[in-house]
């Protein structure tokens, strides 16, 4: 997709903070940090949101979610703890039209989703 951010930071033509990579998903710091560890999950195929998963497309969701245990591994926060959040659409917030996962850790967030 032409327009869209999380395409350009894929192909490199913006630069991010890169924590995980491989030939399906890509995973970098979020630019405004909302907790200690903030992390996008993204796929490499521009994919709008999880309306737009179907059975072509929905092992991507199985490599986000590979992607976020790896990346919690690697930042230490296994064990601890993290939360793996997904935005569809306007109402919950999504912003960038392109489907990702926030992986947030770093402190206590308790039960409350909002
Ligand atoms: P959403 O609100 O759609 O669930 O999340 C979009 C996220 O993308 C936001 O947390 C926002 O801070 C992040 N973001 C927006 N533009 C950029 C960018 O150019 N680079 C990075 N790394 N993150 C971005
Ligand atoms: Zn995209």
């Amino acid at each position: 997709m032409d327009n869209c951010i999380f395409c350009k930071i894929i192909n490199r033509e913006l630069p991010s903070t890169i924590q995980y990579e491989d030939d399906r998903v890509m995973a970098f710091n979020d630019i405004n940090q909302e907790a200690p560890i903030h992390v996008l999950i993204v796929p490499k195929v521009h994919i709008q949101s999880v309306n737009d998963i179907d059975e072509t497309n929905a092992d991507y969701l199985k490599d986000i979610h590979l992607a976020a245990k790896k990346i919690a591994q690697k930042l230490g926060v296994s064990e601890k703890g993290y939360r793996l959040i997904n935005n569809c659409g306007e109402s919950a917030g999504q912003t960038v039209p392109h489907l990702h996962y926030h992986l947030l850790a770093g402190v206590d967030m308790g039960t409350k989703l909002i």
